[in-house]
């Protein structure tokens, strides 16, 4: 991906297909409204079982692709060793000064692996480092206004969901872009609309990567399911912010209540 002039909203995610997984659809649904999105990466992923940088840049600009996103870019830290450290910080502020975006997306800090905990610290860091002064960086002071943060499936302390019911799909595209790791993605899919049985699941949990024993395309269906029951639609996304949200006129909040 090029060079963004200012961008609406960056995902920052450690592993190349970790934004995919986790806010795909709200990226897709931005992109679609018209709005400017991009993905800034912390590593190539070159620690996984499988495929090789090589495979894994091609895929992530395939994956770009299917999000429509406006700009990628990878911080080539390396991958299952990112370090909470000044230096990190400063470079995921020199990606946020120059790409402006309105919003940032990050890991939420509930993580099992270690780098996506790393990357929910650092992206804050640099958010805030971003907007100081005299910090040793390229360009002028930017602060993002609102930082969002995407479940990576473990918190249950979400702030609000949504909808992707009109993106599931093309989140799923996106997704199997990462042939190297997600393997038969499209028999995977197709099982998908009709359900796996249980000896099916057992057997294609064999190339997971996400999260060891569970199949992506299972996961996400169970989970983007579950969530979109919780508030009538389809399919959805979770998302906390630290600060309290503010309504103006609570007569129209949407999902009802009883
Ligand atoms: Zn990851």
């Amino acid at each position: 991906m090029s060079e963004a002039e200012a961008l609406d909203v960056l995902a920052v995610a450690a592993h190349p297909d970790d934004a995919e997984i986790t806010c795909g659809g709200l990226l897709i649904k931005l992109a679609k409204g018209g709005r400017k999105t991009g993905v800034l990466d912390l590593t190539a992923g070159e620690m996984g079982t499988y495929g090789d940088e090589h495979d894994r840049a091609q895929e992530a600009a395939d994956a770009a692709k299917a999000l429509g996103l406006s700009f990628r870019a990878n911080a080539e830290l390396p991958d299952s060793a990112v370090e909470y450290n000044q230096p990190n910080k400063l470079k995921i502020a020199q990606v946020i000064r120059r790409t402006k975006p309105e919003m940032v997306i990050l890991p939420h800090w509930e993580q099992r692996h270690p780098d996506h905990l790393a990357c929910s610290r650092l992206g804050y860091d640099a958010c805030f480092l971003a907007g100081l002064k005299k910090v040793d960086l390229d360009g002028e002071p930017f602060r993002p206004r609102k930082i969002i943060y995407a479940s990576y499936f473990r918190n249950t302390d979400y702030s609000f969901l949504v909808d992707i019911s009109d993106e599931f799909e093309p989140k799923l595209e996106a997704i199997a872009a990462y042939r190297s790791q997600f393997g038969d993605a499209e028999k995977l899919r197709q099982k998908m609309k009709t359900g796996f049985t249980l000896d099916e699941l057992a057997k294609s949990q064999n190339r997971n990567i996400f999260s060891p024993g569970v199949n992506i395309y299972d996961l996400m269906f169970a989970r983007s399911r579950h969530l979109g029951q919780m508030v009538g639609v389809a399919f959805a996304e979770a998302y906390t912010v630290k600060e309290k949200m503010l309504v103006d006129d609570p007569q129209k909040m949407p999902v009802r209540s009883i």
